[in-house]
């Protein structure tokens, strides 16, 4: 059993193909014509360009046309006037065509390589395909198209090129295996379209399988396993027929508005880390953002990011999102979080200390930034503010009131920002939940953050062994202060939602719809699974759960209870 990195889900039971890279040799030579070599270079450059074109046509045909664009972005790169101006510089300086473009070429891939945007460093994979495409048209070798493969053929290459991609028959190819890769690469991107199991970066699989060896593929944990005895040819064949109809009937979810039995309306959110993170909300159908926990950008690095940096972080997410509504939230440091470079205090007891809006109000200059760069960037989208950790009405007042000097400022510079910009809390502590009655007239918006509210009700450590058995968004306790939460929110008039784990776990969602709650954030590979959840309630059904589950005494009473019913 090997393993590397899950990129695309399912089960794939097949005989592996194995794309070996064709050699794209040649000796560098001058050349006495420079003229004639242009026009070689050009007629090379047209080819690659019309080839890619097909690609992208029957990529919109086999995946869609947010993959097709990712070919079609392949042609910009082909045509791009830089490489194309400077590779026929080099020509007319008397360097054959393939020397040229291949240098031209590796230049691109190492300053695209050298980048810290994931984004960018997908560049290079790009370049580095449209040069074997150029250099295979130069060369006269045949391409390896994968669309002859048989039906049952796991493809295993060192690396899956979008344009090996876009050659795929979905019928034929029932998993992929990679050397390179990880999760964001186009060819996940593309693999996940197309929904093809694929393993990405098991370590030498290509010098350890064999063509034509059978061989079990699971893109959902990563497990790959050739040779397969007879057992485990069982088990997993089992396993793709339940996730096969699983994926069947969430499909059916795709492109939906988020809807009770009842017809009652509800946004579906997503939860993220970064900005590239705003593409997979997208990807997995997610209505908006119910929270971006911008912690993220200031770990792995060494010091705090400008304001600059996290306007651009901001805005790109909200760029993304085109409108859609995305919460922001405020830095959430502290706790279990820690970022070595803000030198936080060793503390007995970090959990109850200095930390999130806590610590962010005794640290201005450093809050400050942060809030100007997420106003600065709401001018490009719903962008929302949201405080974590708030505990009494003074914190959230101090935060505002920050908020409200810098729009003065900005409004005096001329900056553009959105006036109506909303901002909210996360009810994530008891004292919260307690006076949420107070908070809720005070700000536009809750959202609950059962990871923490359960933990700080049960007063129980999340990651504590010990007192695991506490730890439950079910305890009777726990779903008391959801229930007055959402409940003082409604009585205000503003909107209350979830961004906890919780607002994702199926027993818990009719309590949430039979108490008001208004909006679910959740991961965004759980989006179908939750709509269609959600789609299974009415108000009135939910009530009854609601109304039984509150008498219940028991954190195992309610789980049985609500087990029964998702
Ligand atoms: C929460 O506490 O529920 C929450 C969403 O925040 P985090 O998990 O980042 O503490
Ligand atoms: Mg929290």
């Amino acid at each position: 059993m090997f393993k590397g990195t899950p990129v695309s889900d399912g089960i794939g039971i097949g005989k592996i193909l194995l794309l070996e890279e064709a050699s794209l040799s040649y000796t560098p030579h001058s050349v006495s014509d420079p003229k004639a070599e242009v026009e070689r270079f050009r007629r090379a450059i047209d080819a690659l360009t019309d080839q890619t074109k097909r690609d992208a046509a029957s990529l919109r045909q086999t995946a869609g046309e947010k993959e097709a664009l990712i070919m079609e972005g392949h042609i910009s790169l082909i045509n791009d006037p830089a490489l194309k101006g400077e590779t026929e510089n080099l020509i007319m300086g008397g360097q054959c065509a393939e020397a040229a473009y291949e240098s031209m070429c590796d230049m691109f891939i190492g300053i695209f390589s050298s980048m810290e945007d994931e984004m960018m460093r997908q560049r290079a994979a790009d370049v580095r395909d449209i040069k074997s495409g150029l250099l295979r048209i130069l060369l006269g070798v045949k391409e390896v198209r994968v669309s002859d493969a048989p039906k049952g053929t796991v493809i295993l290459t060192r690396e899956l090129t979008p344009s090996v991609t876009a050659g795929i028959k979905k019928g034929n190819i029932v998993g992929i295996i990679t050397e390179t890769g990880g999760k964001t690469s186009h060819s996940a991107i593309l693999a996940r379209a197309l929904e093809i199991p694929a393993v990405l970066s098991v370590p030498n699989a290509v010098s350890i399988f064999k063509n034509g060896q059978p061989v079990i593929v699971d893109g959902s944990t990563g497990i790959v396993i050739p040779d397969p005895t007879f057992d485990e040819l069982n088990e997993y064949t089992e396993k793709r027929a339940h996730f096969i109809k699983e994926r069947e009937e969430l499909n059916r979810f795709r492109g939906l508005k988020t809807v009770g039995a009842d017809g009652a309306e509800y946004e579906l959110v997503c939860n993220i880390g970064k900005p590239d993170d705003a593409a997979k909300v997208i990807e997995f159908d997610g209505e908006g953002v119910g929270l971006f926990r911008t912690e993220f950008l200031f770990m792995d690095r060494s010091a705090v990011p400008s304001e600059d940096e996290q306007f651009a972080a901001y805005q790109k997410a909200a760029l993304i999102l085109k409108g859609k509504p995305l919460i922001i939230r405020t830095l959430d440091i502290g706790g279990d979080k820690e970022i070595p470079y803000m030198g936080l205090e060793k503390e007995d007891n970090p959990f109850m200390g200095f930390r999130a809006v806590r610590y962010c109000l005794k640290n201005k200059e450093l809050f400050r930034k942060q809030l100007r760069a997420m106003i600065r960037a709401s001018a490009f989208g719903d962008i929302r503010i949201m405080f974590p950790l708030i505990t009494c009405v003074e914190e959230l007042r101090e935060g505002k009131a920050m908020i409200e000097d810098i729009k003065k400022e900005l409004t005096i510079l001329g900056i553009p920002f959105n006036k109506d910009l909303k901002v909210g809390i996360m009810v994530e502590t008891a004292a919260a939940a307690m006076i949420a009655d107070v908070l809720a007239k005070e700000c536009d918006f809750f959202s609950i953050g059962t990871n923490d509210l359960t933990g700080y009700t049960m007063s129980c450590d999340r990651g504590n062994a010990n007192v695991a058995y506490l730890y439950s968004a079910l305890q009777p306790a726990v779903l008391r202060m959801i229930e007055r939460t959402i409940r003082c929110g409604r009585e205000a008039g503003i909107p209350v939602g979830m961004c906890g784990e919780a607002a994702a776990d199926p027993r818990l969602i009719p309590l949430l719809i039979s108490f008001g709650l208004t909006e679910f954030s959740v991961s965004a590979p759980s989006v179908l699974r939750v709509r269609k959840c959600i789609s299974k309630w009415s108000k009135a059904e939910a009530d009854k759960a609601a109304e039984k589950a509150m008498r219940l005494t028991t954190k195992k009473e309610v789980e049985e209870y609500l087990a029964g019913l998702a």
